[in-house]
């Protein structure tokens, strides 16, 4: 479903955040990215919905190489979620969720239906709805940035250290959740975090990324128990 073939991306500074990367990502499963800081892990998340572009090597999505699609229409299949600053701070919560919605054009009611059904998969209570990011708690924002990324029901999903701005208690409420309702949902997803306990309990598999490159790739306990 996603699939990195000796992925290269130089900046044109000279340094070199990914190198000779590959892996693949089956359908509705979770794939971790994990690592150090600076090991490339946000640069490859932004080559898959291309805000930015390889310097050589094949990225699939779907079967589609990315350099070959439409921007556009590549970004309608992939919801993106990002730690903390992801959220526009003067839409209100029900606003923020629908934004791609009405991007592409949806009825005023179907938007509203969908946004009232996302505020409670993802467990907000609705009348934060009518919030504004600052007004909630970290918690909160994040379970609002999960939503948004779903509204539009994309096969794909990608996770930036999604879970990594707030309390460790919070963080074990919010994994354990995504996870009840990735079961539902079999997303295709990309998650990305520096924490190798949080690899762990979110991934089917994990790779390991040190300086740019795949230095291992394996599969995690729920995985194997699963076969
Ligand atoms: P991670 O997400 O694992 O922390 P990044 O993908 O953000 O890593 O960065 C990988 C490497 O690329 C780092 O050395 C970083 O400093 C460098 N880098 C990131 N963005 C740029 C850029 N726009 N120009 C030059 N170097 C960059
Ligand atoms: P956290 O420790 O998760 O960051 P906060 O201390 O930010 O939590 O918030 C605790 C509670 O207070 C949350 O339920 C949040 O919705 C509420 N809250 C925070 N800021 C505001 C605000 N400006 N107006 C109304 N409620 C708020």
């Amino acid at each position: 479903m996603i699939t990195f073939e000796q992925v290269v991306k130089r900046y044109p500074d000279g340094t070199v955040a990914v190198d000779d990367l590959s892996f693949e990502v089956p359908e509705g499963e979770i794939l971790v990215l994990v690592g150090p800081s600076g090991c490339g892990k946000t640069t490859s998340m932004r080559m898959i919905n291309r805000m930015i572009e390889p310097t050589s090597g094949l990225i699939r999505v779907d079967g589609r190489d990315v350099m070959a699609t439409d921007p556009a229409e590549l970004r309608r299949g992939i919801g993106y979620v990002i730690q903390q600053i992801g959220l526009f701070p003067h839409r209100s919560v029900a606003d923020n969720i629908g934004t791609v919605p009405r991007l592409l054009g949806w009825q005023q009611d179907r938007t509203d239906e969908r946004v009232e059904e996302l505020v409670e998969v993802v467990g907000l209570r609705a009348e934060l709805a009518e919030r504004y990011p600052h007004q909630l708690s970290g918690g909160q924002r994040q379970r609002v940035g999960v939503a948004r990324a779903l509204a539009a029901d994309p096969p794909v999903l990608l996770m930036d250290e999604p879970f990594g701005a707030v309390d460790p208690i919070v963080r074990g409420h919010l994994q354990e959740e995504f996870l009840r309702l990735q079961a539902e949902v079999r997303k295709t997803i990309v998650f990305v975090t520096h924490d190798i306990d949080e690899a762990i309990v979110m991934g089917d598999r994990i790779a390991i990324l040190a300086e740019g490159g795949v230095l291992q790739q394996l599969d995690t306990p729920v995985k194997i128990l699963a076969r």
